[in-house]
């Protein structure tokens, strides 16, 4: 390890990047929700703000114990209004 190394530039996002370029991120279900459980929990990759199946989205009136994957389609993220497609799945 050389501690000098200096940073990879280009190795983040640029802040307001478009989208739809960071279709295929690494851990995104990419828009397949036969991927998802019903108790998944699914990270906004834009905000970090996680959707919780046992808690719903009040923002949204999404009832608890409301899967991802019935969400409806006009849902969007109520931290910075992204797609639901743009989410992380999380382990
Ligand atoms: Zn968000």
């Amino acid at each position: 390890m050389n501690p000098h190394t200096p940073p990879l530039h280009g190795s983040l996002p640029p802040e307001g990047a478009d989208p739809q370029r960071l279709q295929g991120f690494e851990g995104s279900y990419l828009g397949n929700r036969e991927v998802l459980r019903p108790d998944s929990r699914l990270e906004c990759k834009i905000c970090w703000w996680v959707y919780d199946p046992a808690v719903g989205d009040p923002q949204w009136q999404i009832a608890a114990g409301t899967p991802f994957a019935d969400l409806p389609s006009h849902w969007r993220c109520p931290n910075c209004d992204c797609e639901p497609d743009q989410f992380l799945l999380l382990p």
